[in-house]
């Protein structure tokens, strides 16, 4: 057996240590060649193409189908695809190349394609720009069916580590219900439906790995290490008996840690914190509860709207999506965010709006909700109507991006209105009605006692709030040495938040991402944070990491870190005091 140790990297976007076969897919697109019609044909050609959607759409319905209630469907992505497909803006492209510029609909689909290409070719959002993979995933394969070439069944072993050059994300629910154990691909980025979908399957998976492709053949044996970002090629035994070892060693560690994390985060001092989870589909409050969530701290409401498209503008679709989320969960506060659309979060009402040129600091969020109320109201509406059929729910509203006290009484006063009218229609809406604010704006935690004044609870995000305190863009790699929640400007608006908190006796927890780094985590306890929001994988870590630690300790050596002069003195005094439970704590899931 050839033993050469090949070693490929890229971004590692699901963590996970994987040993199998490569199963390498070749490329499924075809090359469509230009025909001209004469305008006789032209209905034949429109017919064509709606037969071909058809045919793609009754496709896509059978791996729908397939999907049962354990392999959801993460996001809807099928559905989104589904709608994508019977577009009427790529309908209309279509037809008009077809009949104006008396093409086939092979070719028409082609210039809809590079209409579409021009659009999202200067367009910086990467999200957005990965929406764009979507739409070519599609015409991709309307062209194969029209070509009489059969939808590609994706069949790898079971095991297998699938290598591609890219794979779309109804190609990617395929390959999770075959239990693949891992997913290489060149192209893809970070935010691309394919890896929400990968992790939603928890397969570990690397993207962006540089011609692999060509390197690997199928049946070669592959080591993936998700976390790192990192494949090894045609190993050495030696290098196979280390990563089963790993793989051992993480999934008796998991296990665990999985086992023990019903139990209370209860300090070695007996102080006791709870520890949420947040998630972005309904779906996921499944494992949220598996992996020891004592309540939803953040539910993203915003990914139906990604996913849903135009349907998300429904009553019914969060009226359906707040019943599933209620269905699924059990006690323990719940706490749904309101859309938190625009900015880096994509939606599709923004294409009402005209493009802007600092849409960090324009219409999104709440301010995007109260200008298009009637959207906002719908959502309310669902999230209301569904409750009434769950009364018993501990049931929380909370409002992104709010910028001060007159802002949540706007953002209030919509929520108080939908409530009165459903109640006017005869719905017996349960009482009472909590209503609490995301703070991320230092404005809003510079007002933090003004705000507690109206809000029932408070939720720190830490990803905006320092986006915000340091001018720093979250999602920009040039500056990303600079994003540091424990920047001491961050900290002090942080500890005034929970101060006023604290003053006014409301909760106030953290949802923020910051909640996962150890270190971060113990600040925010040493500063008087009770509640940690995190992603389910992570429960299991936070509610160890306050199981090895003394709450007096903590709170002193903050204190102590306070009164130093950066974020990276305080990393440094919490490292040396207590470096045998944080490298426990890394790398984290
Ligand atoms: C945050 O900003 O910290 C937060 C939790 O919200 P999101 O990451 O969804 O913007
Ligand atoms: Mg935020």
């Amino acid at each position: 057996m050839k033993c050469d140790n090949t070693y490929f990297t890229g971004n590692g976007v699901v963590p996970g240590i994987a040993i199998g076969r490569a199963y390498v897919l070749s490329k499924r697109s075809v090359s469509p060649s230009l025909k001209h019609i004469t305008e006789h044909e032209v209905e034949f050609e429109i017919k064509r193409f709606e037969a071909a959607v058809e045919r793609s759409y009754a496709h896509l319905e059978s791996i729908k189908a397939k999907i049962d209630s354990h392999y959801h469907d993460p996001g809807h992505i099928i559905e989104a695809q589904q709608l994508m497909l019977k577009d009427e803006e790529l309908r209309l492209s279509v037809c008009q190349a077809i009949e104006q510029r008396l093409v086939n609909v092979e070719w028409a689909l082609t210039l809809a394609l590079q209409k579409y290409e021009e659009v999202f070719a200067g367009v910086e959002d990467e999200y957005l720009r990965e929406r764009f993979a979507d739409i070519h995933h599609l015409v991709n394969n309307l062209q194969r069916n029209l070509s009489g070439a059969e939808c590609v069944r994706l069949e790898p072993p079971p095991d297998a580590v699938v290598v591609a050059d890219e794979i779309s994300p109804a190609e990617a629910i395929q390959l999770g219900r075959a239990a693949i154990s891992a997913l290489v691909t060149q192209k893809g980025g970070r935010t691309s439906h394919t890896v929400i979908i990968a992790k939603s399957f928890e397969i570990p998976c690397v993207v962006g790995v540089k011609e692999i492709v060509q390197d690997v053949g199928t049946g070669d044996l592959v080591l993936v290490d998700g976390a790192e970002g990192s494949i090894i090629l045609n190993p050495c035994l030696e290098r196979v008996q280390e990563y089963r070892l790993r793989m051992h060693k993480n999934f008796a560690l998991e296990q665990s840690l999985i086992s023990q994390s019903r139990a209370p985060a209860t300090t070695l001092d007996g102080e006791t914190f709870s520890v949420y989870a947040n998630i972005d589909f309904s779906e996921d409050a499944d494992t949220a509860l598996s992996h020891g969530a004592e309540g939803i701290g953040l539910y993203r409401t915003e990914f139906l709207f990604i996913s849903k498209l135009r349907e998300a503008l429904d009553e019914e679709v969060h009226y359906h999506d707040t019943k599933k989320l209620l269905s699924l969960w059990g006690s323990g506060p719940l706490t749904i965010r309101t859309f938190d659309l625009g900015s880096d979060k994509f939606p599709i009402i923004r294409q009402e709006i005209p493009l802007e040129s600092n849409p960090a600091l324009g219409l999104r969020s709440i301010r995007l909700s109260l200008v298009k109320r009637d959207i906002f109201k719908k959502q309310l509406r669902g999230i209301l109507r569904a409750w009434v059929q769950y009364p018993e729910t501990d049931l929380r509203f909370m409002f992104p991006l709010i910028s001060g006290y007159d802002e949540f009484m706007l953002a209030k006063e919509v929520l108080i209105e939908a409530q009165t009218e459903l109640e006017a229609q005869g719905h017996e809406i349960p009482e009472p009605l909590c209503v609490g604010s995301m703070i991320e704006l230092p404005s809003a935690a510079m007002q933090a006692d003004l705000l507690a004044t109206e809000c029932d609870f408070f939720s720190i995000g830490s990803n905006d709030l320092t986006q915000y305190a340091i001018a720093v863009d979250r999602n920009n790699d040039a500056v990303s040495h600079l994003f540091n929640p424990l920047n001491v400007g961050v900290l002090r608006l942080m500890k005034r938040v929970i101060e006023c908190g604290q003053a006014a006796g409301i909760p106030v927890s953290i949802c923020g991402d910051m909640a996962t780094d150890p270190i971060a985590a113990l600040v925010l306890m040493g500063m008087g944070m009770k509640i940690f929001s995190v992603p389910p994988g992570f429960i299991p870590h936070v509610k160890r990491l306050i199981r090895s630690v003394k709450r007096e300790e903590i709170t002193r050596l903050t204190r102590q870190g306070l009164g130093l002069k950066s974020g990276h003195s305080m990393e440094k005094l919490f490292r040396e005091a207590l470096e045998p439970i944080i490298a426990a704590e890394s790398p984290h899931p």
